[in-house]
């Protein structure tokens, strides 16, 4: 309860500008996002919950407003701090997994160390050992199309821990999995959350598994927040 605030968001826009056409995806945005919570984003198709991931990711900027993360104002960096910010603090997850398909689970999360400056030598041996935390261990040479969707998607969570990041954003991570491997995903998730304390940032239109894992709900609606509730947890989930 006491924890600092991660992000601090004000009045943050995004307008995408095609010719003469502009679609306002995020209308004017506050919220705070407390260290080590678990949130949830939801909301209709079209209601701007991957523009705020993104944001947030720094993988687009905004049109006005600020992102305050643990002091630092996001549209205020340059372009070599937003590079290391995304390759130190955030760890990404996305729908569709994203792996590279012409390296195996574990040459995915090599790739990632790299990025991290992770020392070489080591490399292989972290990557053994991420994969072990999701339960890959005898995955690792298995190229992405050898792997279920939800195999293929815990080699992406191994992947997007590789940077020890603090906050790991993920959007739709179960849209395209069933409903028991999705659970399966989700625990993960929460395990994260749990041992490592990281701040979790879910988008998903499964309201249902948003109640089930989250702290709190955010529910976007037309690019604005419709409504924020938190969820009461008494004990294990
Ligand atoms: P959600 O993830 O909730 O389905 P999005 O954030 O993807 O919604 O999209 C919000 C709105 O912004 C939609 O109207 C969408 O068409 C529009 N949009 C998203 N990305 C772009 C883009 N790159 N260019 C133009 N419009 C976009
Ligand atoms: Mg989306």
């Amino acid at each position: 309860m006491d924890k600092e605030n991660i992000f601090r968001i004000r009045d943050l826009t995004r307008t995408y500008r095609k010719r003469k056409i502009t679609i306002p995806a995020i209308k004017g945005v506050s919220l705070d996002i407390n260290e080590g919570e678990i949130i949830s984003i939801i909301g209709r198709s079209g209601s701007g919950k991957s523009t705020l991931l993104n944001l947030l990711g720094g993988l687009d900027s905004a049109t006005s407003g600020t992102i305050v993360f643990k002091g630092k104002n996001l549209p205020d960096m340059s372009r070599s701090e937003l590079v290391k910010y995304r390759r130190f603090a955030i760890g990404m997850i996305f729908q569709s997994f994203n792996l590279v398909p012409g390296m195996t689970a574990r040459e995915n999360i090599e790739l990632a160390l790299r990025f991290a400056e992770f020392p070489r030598r080591q490399r292989k041996t972290y990557a053994m050992g991420l994969l072990e935390k999701v339960g890959l261990k005898d995955r690792s040479e298995h190229f992405p199309s050898e792997l279920s969707g939800g195999e293929a998607q815990r080699v992406a969570i191994a992947r997007a821990l590789a940077n020890k990041p603090q906050v790991l954003l993920a959007d739709e991570p179960t849209g395209n999995l069933d409903s028991i491997t999705s659970s399966e995903i989700i625990t993960i998730l929460k395990e994260m959350n749990t041992e490592q304390d990281k701040t979790i940032i879910i988008v998903t239109h499964d309201r249902e598994m948003a109640e089930s894992v989250s702290d709190r709900i955010v529910r976007l609606s037309d690019g604005q927040i419709a409504e924020s509730f938190e969820i009461q947890r008494n004990g294990d989930w």
